[in-house]
């Protein structure tokens, strides 16, 4: 970052992001009478959903619960179509918010940050994008999202395919036609899973290469019912307050019994009742599903045995059917149809759980010795998640410090919003708090809230610069492992645990400890006069005691 160059302009706040979190930190923060610039990539609003528009891409957490809680007229008037909303749908309605609260007129488009630097002396971010701005600011927020870095992996001769590629993560506005096409879809996490079953559809053929079978329990999604809208709408603040406290964001049936103080029938029974229902529900069958392994491998196992159900093939049956780690312990998957798809004449799976792609050739790709065509390949292989895009901005706090070079060993944050020695900096949904283990809506607002009340809380008290203690920060860290550590989820080789990224610390990311506990701990750190952070008054009130 050159000194030379000349400041463009200043303002309170700047925000990276128009995705949920942006939107809404917007929409406070202007409100609240701060100057506020937001710089976003894409050329619309909408984040996660701008991105991910791959043919089947749906919210797996229920329409009337992912959605924004902060504007009563909002929520009364919104309506949405389908029990679990598709992603234009949820995409119009990030359209209508920025429409509605007349965002638009304060977001940069097709902007990327580059670089954040914190000046000591001023204390002040110098912020950098690849459009030439360069802005100054008191508060810098990257509201960027937990997986919004598509990861595509080096595979050998990938420069030298002749056929179309395309990642889920990053999917074409126009669309792909694979009609009469032979395709490969290499992944099958959430997205894969979603986009299989259409894709096998518009395809002339479809081969799957899995490398880790996963657990997927059916959506059954609907039309929206008129009565159950009726019953959100009919005491939705209600409803939203009580979410707010629960275990994941979201008003779910949790059984409170252990898998195994019912009887073998009662616990098939139980599973049974779950899958008809559908969703992510499933993992609240039993209270220790998460906790004790016993008890997991009964759920696993139904799924196992449901996969066989459906799948014609057994051979195939069997190699969809996940063994190696506790269900629910990577992300669970909700589907449409997905194991039903291997039913169909048009679709192959080939296993690469042994020996990984050998290479991709100018017409397709070798696996397993044996050489493919395709038309067009498809990576629905995931994402450099909760720490890849905060890396990919050169964000330098204190002494010049990167923060890449602090979290080289792991992310370090107090409570997942703020790190020490990057003073101002505040992260959305950030590592170390509930996020992806959570419905992403609620601890958005939740966390844009607390961003917002902290910064009037300096304003109005005289106070310039705002910083997590270390030691604050050191426990928190330890509160999160720990925490994680009293569950099954490290015992899986999921992006929660960095396990994807070739190279990348392997540690648990979110906090697992409960959205409604994070909440509790959060208010009290409010109550006890920001417990755990330090502040600075201003420079300005500072000279003149
Ligand atoms: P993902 O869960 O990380 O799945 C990536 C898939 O690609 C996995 O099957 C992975 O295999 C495979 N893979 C990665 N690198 C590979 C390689 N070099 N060779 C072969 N296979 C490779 O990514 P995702 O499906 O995009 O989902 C990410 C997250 O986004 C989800 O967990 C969820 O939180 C969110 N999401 C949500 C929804 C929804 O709301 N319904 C939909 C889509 C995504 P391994 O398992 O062996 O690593």
């Amino acid at each position: 970052m050159s000194d030379q160059q000349a400041t463009t302009s200043t303002v309170d706040v700047v925000i990276v992001g128009a995705g949920f979190s942006g939107l809404y930190l917007l929409h406070r923060l202007r409100g609240l009478g701060f100057s506020t610039r937001v710089f976003e990539r894409g050329d619309g609003v909408g984040g996660t959903w701008y991105w991910n528009r791959y043919p089947g891409a749906r919210c797996d957490v229920e329409s009337m619960q992912y959605s924004y809680s902060f504007d009563e007229a909002l929520q009364q008037e919104w309506h949405w179509p389908e029990k679990f909303s598709a992603q234009p749908d949820i995409l119009a309605y990030a359209n209508h918010v920025a429409d509605r609260f007349d965002l638009r007129k304060d977001i940069d488009f097709e902007t990327s940050v580059t670089a954040a630097h914190y000046d000591e002396a001023a204390r002040r971010w110098t912020i950098e994008t690849d459009r030439g701005d360069r802005v100054r600011a008191q508060h810098f927020i990257m509201a960027t999202g937990c997986i919004s870095t598509a990861q595509t992996p080096e595979i050998e001769g990938l420069s030298d395919y002749e056929g179309g590629t395309y990642h889920t993560g990053n999917w074409p506005h126009e669309g792909v036609d694979v009609s009469g096409q032979h395709i490969a879809v290499i992944g099958t996490g959430s997205s894969g899973i979603q986009a299989i079953p259409v894709l096998a559809e518009q395809a002339a053929h479809v081969t799957v290469f899995q490398r880790t079978p996963n657990y997927s329990i059916p959506s059954q999604n609907e039309p929206m019912r008129p009565e159950y809208e009726g019953e959100w709408k009919a005491d939705y603040q209600d409803k939203r307050a009580e979410m707010r406290y629960t275990a994941h964001g979201s008003l779910k049936d949790l059984n409170d019994k252990p898998a195994h103080s019912v009887s073998e029938e009662e616990r098939q029974t139980t599973y049974e009742k779950r899958w008809e229902i559908g969703g992510a529900g499933y993992l609240g069958s039993f209270n220790n599903l998460l906790t004790d392994q016993e008890a997991n491998d009964t759920a696993s196992e139904f799924v196992r045995q449901q996969i066989k159900k459906i799948v014609k093939d057994p051979e195939t049956a069997e190699l969809l059917a996940p063994k190696t780690y506790p269900i629910g312990t990577k992300r669970i998957c909700i589907d449409s149809g997905y194991f039903e798809t291997y039913n169909r004449a048009n679709v192959d799976l080939v296993d690469i759980s042994e020996k990984p792609i050998e290479r991709v050739t100018p017409e397709g790709l070798t696996a397993n010795g044996k050489r493919y065509e395709f038309d067009s390949i498809v990576f629905a292989t995931g994402f450099d998640a909760m720490t890849g895009t905060l890396f990919n901005v050169d964000i330098r706090g204190r002494a010049g410090q990167a923060l890449k070079e602090k979290w080289y060993a792991g992310p370090r944050t107090y409570l997942g919003l703020m790190s020490e020695a990057f003073p101002n900096l505040f992260m959305i949904t950030g590592p170390g708090s509930p996020s992806v283990k959570s419905n992403m809506l609620v601890s958005i607002e939740q966390h844009v809230d607390f961003v917002t009340d902290s910064i009037v809380h300096m304003r109005d008290q005289g106070l310039e610069v705002m910083e997590p203690e270390r030691q604050a920060e050191d426990d928190w860290v330890d509160h999160v492992q720990e925490t994680a550590n009293r569950t099954l989820f490290p015992r899986a080789n999921s992006w929660y645990m960095g396990a994807n990224i070739p190279g990348k610390p392997r540690l648990f990311m979110p906090y697992i400890g409960g959205v409604g506990r994070y909440r509790r701990i959060c208010e009290d750190v409010i109550a006890e006069s920001y417990k755990g952070f330090r502040f600075e008054a201003n420079a300005s009130a500072a000279a003149a005691e």
